[in-house]
């Protein structure tokens, strides 16, 4: 049994459906795939946005092929730009389209090439890092000092597991806008500053830039909705059973064998499962099973998703905006920026210039809009807003959520020749075409707690106090964890579930 049909639950579903179980998953919404979904959010247009998640790094090549997954993702030919005005200039850092255009650039920006040196070496650096620690994320949990023999470079080891990525960051780089550039990979979905001595950062950053082996950040073709159907699919003809509109309201277990009791819109029933694979969140495996629940999950970002009848101009004219938009356009994200942000939120109010980047996936995939659209040059256009913290919005969602778009579309449209309301495609009703997720609307619609994207603040990936072997175990030897709240989990990885169903399979295999 599997509580929860994110792509974590289904990918758990097909390992374990391949391998001859009997499998049925429960979803309490009317679809599967959780936060990795596509859905055409404007009346009347055909858009199919990822609504959620937008770009795929971490998920191993050996999932894909192992389930046979039709799903494919497309490298970006920009990986970021940052528009930033000096001495009363508009300009920016485009990084991409080749190393000599990214030096040149780094050299107009910083005015020699001592910033372009250092960020190869940092980058060269952790990529060495990603290639001997991403194998390891689909393996039984190495120890630290595994780990740690595993990367076998005391430096970045030191860098990156051990101290604040702030004090890196600032021996490495001198500019603040290179060191925002570096620091917006530790703050995605983690409410943390850069010198955070319990390191939340750290471990963001981490899970950053070792995706794939490489950290690259891919454009899933067709969207989060394409990966999500294929894994549906892969678990359906494996033959495992999928009941939406199914919530599991309580798990009894005696350790060997489990009973779940779920919910449709009309009844209540109980089934009987050897195995019970949770996918929802740690808080919630809580409430199911009556236990402790674990310390609370605090989500920080504002979720924007917009439809333009054109790419804005941007003010910095010597880059072209499909150059600017293809890759992460980061706003208002300079190292001092940051800071400031975090000071703020941290102190109880919204950043008065709120960070934010931004991503346009149809300039890389266009498939998710239709003919007529791509036709008349629409584009989508994805925005992450950083440090705002849930707790900022639980005295009025609705205002505070107002309050916030309007800031942060500000930052942006201090970088654009035009606003960028005017640009904004309009739905069928004659509305703009632009919705906005704050923590607590992602806490109500889908179960993440305070609002997560990760259910919880990510783990070191190695083994710690009560971890176990996968990183996937609970207290009860025949309930485990198989989402994004375990060890290893977070992202759009589909590990939690691989490990969740080689932790099952192992059982059994000794079982027998
Ligand atoms: C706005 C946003 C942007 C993000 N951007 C990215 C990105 O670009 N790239 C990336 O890698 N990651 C991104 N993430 C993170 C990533 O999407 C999540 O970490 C990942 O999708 C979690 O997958 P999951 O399957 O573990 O859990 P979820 O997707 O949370 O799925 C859990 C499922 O369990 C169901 N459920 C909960 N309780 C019950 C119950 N009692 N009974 C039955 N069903 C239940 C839920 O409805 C849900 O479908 C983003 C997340 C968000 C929210």
């Amino acid at each position: 049994m599997i509580v929860g049909g994110g792509h974590n639950g289904l990918v758990a579903a097909a390992y374990l459906a391949r391998a001859g179980r009997s499998v049925l998953v429960l979803e309490r919404l009317a679809t599967t795939g959780g936060a990795a979904v596509s859905t055409r959010p404007f009346a009347g247009v055909d858009a199919r946005l990822s609504r959620y998640s937008y770009l795929v790094s971490l998920l191993p090549r050996k999932i894909v092929r192992d389930l046979g997954l039709d799903f494919r993702v497309r490298g970006r030919t920009i990986s970021s730009y940052t528009p930033v005005e000096r001495d009363g200039r508009p300009t920016g850092l485009l990084v991409g389209g080749g190393e000599r255009r990214t030096r040149e650039a780094f050299a107009r920006l910083t005015g020699s090439d001592r910033e372009y040196q250092a960020w190869q070496r940092f980058y060269d650096m952790t990529g060495r890092v990603a290639q001997r620690v991403f194998p390891t994320l689909t393996e039984p949990l190495p120890t630290r000092d595994e780990l740690r023999a595993r990367v076998d470079d005391e430096d970045a080891w030191r860098t990156l597991f051990e101290e604040p990525i702030g004090l890196a960051i600032e021996e490495h780089f001198s500019d603040d806008l290179v060191r925002g550039v570096v620091l917006t990979d530790a703050l995605i979905g983690t409410f943390a500053d850069a010198h955070d001595p319990a390191l939340p950062q750290n471990r963001c950053f981490l899970y950053h830039v070792i995706g794939g082996g490489t950290g690259a950040w891919d454009v899933p073709v067709g969207g989060m909705g394409a990966l999500t159907d294929a894994l549906a699919t892969a678990a359906r003809d494996a033959g495992a059973v999928m009941a939406t509109g199914h919530e599991a309201v309580r798990i009894e277990t005696d350790g060997r064998t489990a009973e779940v009791t779920y919910r449709t819109a009309d009844t209540e029933s109980v089934v009987a499962a050897r195995h019970v694979l949770v996918n929802a969140s740690p808080q919630e495996l809580a409430v199911l099973t009556g236990d402790e629940p674990p310390t609370p999950a605090e989500g920080a970002q504002l979720k924007v998703n917009m439809l333009l009848t054109r790419l804005p101009a941007l003010r910095d004219t010597s880059v072209d905006p499909r150059h600017a938009f293809a890759g992460t356009f980061h706003i208002a994200e300079g190292y001092e920026q940051l800071a400031t942000a975090y000071a703020e939120a941290a102190a109880g109010t919204l950043p008065a210039a709120p960070p934010s980047e931004i991503y346009c996936h149809s300039l890389t995939d266009p498939t998710i809009l239709g003919p007529g659209l791509v036709e008349q040059g629409f584009q989508t256009l994805t925005l992450f807003g950083l440090h705002t913290p849930a707790r900022l919005f639980t005295h009025d969602n609705d205002s505070v959520r107002e309050e916030l778009l309007k800031s942060t579309l500000a930052q942006l449209d201090a970088h654009l020749a035009e606003p960028i309301s005017d640009c904004l495609a309009t739905d069928a009703e004659g509305r703009p075409c632009i919705e906005a997720r704050t923590p607590l609307d992602l806490e109500r619609g889908l179960r993440l707690p305070g609002g997560n994207i990760f259910h919880r603040e990510l783990s070191w990936p190695y083994a710690q106090d009560g971890t176990g072997r996968w990183g996937v175990e609970t207290r009860h030897p025949n309930v485990l964890l198989c989402g994004a709240g375990a060890v290893r989990g977070g992202g759009v990885s589909g590990v939690p579930g691989h490990n969740a169903a080689m932790a099952v399979l192992e059982t059994l295999g000794a079982a027998s």
